[in-house]
């Protein structure tokens, strides 16, 4: 489990929270989050194969991987 400092009044709190219990502020992830948050596998749409987000193709089919930026 993460910690993230809450925006508002910056108690450390969970990551798996969607409120902040102190203040009450919605703690929805925001899309800069989301870009550090990149899976570290990819499923393959194609084949089904896991692999790393790191590898720009699936090594099974070859299908591209999905763009996350
Ligand atoms: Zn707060
Ligand atoms: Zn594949």
């Amino acid at each position: 489990m993460r910690f993230i400092k809450c925006p508002h009044c910056r108690k450390l709190i969970s990551d798996k929270v969607a409120v902040c219990p102190k203040c009450n502020t919605k703690l929805l992830e925001s899309k800069e989050e989301n870009e550090k948050n990149r899976p570290a596998f990819i499923v393959c749409d194609e084949c089904g194969e896991s692999y790393s987000s790191d590898m720009l193709s699936c090594p099974n089919c070859g299908m591209p991987a999905p763009d996350y930026k």
